[in-house]
């Protein structure tokens, strides 16, 4: 994968910065995404190998637009950034934080997409990878009946489908596509995931398998971290 290049949107923490830590191992250029600079520069510092710094936040247009021009191309986009809130069931949650989390969890990945989709194009090898989650599944939740978390799950639950049509329409263009569900990871995500005992870093191995798929890889799918299918 030598002269492999890859983004990670919120990558100065998390599962992100595992992501980009295990890429730049495997001796990719990683561009370490980060809204906030100064956090993002201690991650690079952290992560080593020939990982660098882009400021990016998902939900701002101009930074978008300014760090697409940084890359001419681009090989990975792992979709990494994203936001919970509150575990509060529908009927609790307030449209305005639905807003919010819909911003990032799923309208800064559209428009992240888009903006370097012309990078990707000039990939031989690209791929797209979508951090979701099992909390998105619809069998899932039908099958548990809880109500939790319902801006997150929900956000969760649109990502799945973008995998799916964005598998659609740029399979003629080689670019494969995939969903993957970390797990429960120990992370500042919320509070679930704050008290969680599992390694952010194992969850992260899911999102590197799919980022580094062959050719013949499979795209559209929702994969959890270990590799095995997570129903719609
Ligand atoms: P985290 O530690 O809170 O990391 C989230 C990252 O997203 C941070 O780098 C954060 O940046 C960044 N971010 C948030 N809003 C952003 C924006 N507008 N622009 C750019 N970056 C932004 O959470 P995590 O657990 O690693 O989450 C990573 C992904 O895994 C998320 O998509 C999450 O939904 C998913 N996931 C996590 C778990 C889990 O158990 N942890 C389970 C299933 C799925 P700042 O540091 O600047 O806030």
């Amino acid at each position: 994968m030598d002269n492999s290049v890859a983004l990670i949107t919120g990558a100065n923490t998390g599962i992100g910065k595992e992501i980009a830590r295990q890429l730049a191992a495997e001796g990719l250029t990683v561009y370490v995404g980060s809204r906030d600079a100064g956090r993002g520069r201690a991650a690079v510092e952290e992560i080593g190998g020939d990982a660098r710094l882009l400021q990016l936040d998902v939900t701002d247009a101009a930074s978008i637009a300014a760090a697409a021009r940084e890359i001419a191309v681009l090989d990975i986009l792992v979709n990494n950034a994203g936001i919970s809130l509150e575990a509060k069931a529908p009927d609790q949650q307030d449209v305005d934080e639905f807003r919010r989390v819909y911003e990032t969890n799923v309208f800064g990945v559209v428009a992240v997409t888009n903006a370097f989709l012309p990078a990707l194009r000039r990939s031989a090898h690209p791929r797209i990878v979508n951090m979701s989650s099992s909390t998105g599944s619809l069998a899932v939740a039908a099958e548990q009946g809880s109500s939790a978390f319902a801006a997150y799950r929900s956000s969760k639950t649109a990502l799945n489908m973008l995998t799916v049509l964005y598998a659609n329409a740029l399979a003629a263009d080689g670019v494969l596509v995939n969903a993957v569900a970390p797990g429960l990871r120990r992370t500042g995500l919320n509070a679930r995931a704050a008290e969680a005992g599992g390694d952010p870093a194992e969850g992260a191995a899911g999102a590197v398998r799919l980022a580094l798929l062959p050719d013949d890889g499979p795209s559209g799918q929702f994969f959890s971290w270990d590799g095995t299918r997570v129903p719609w």
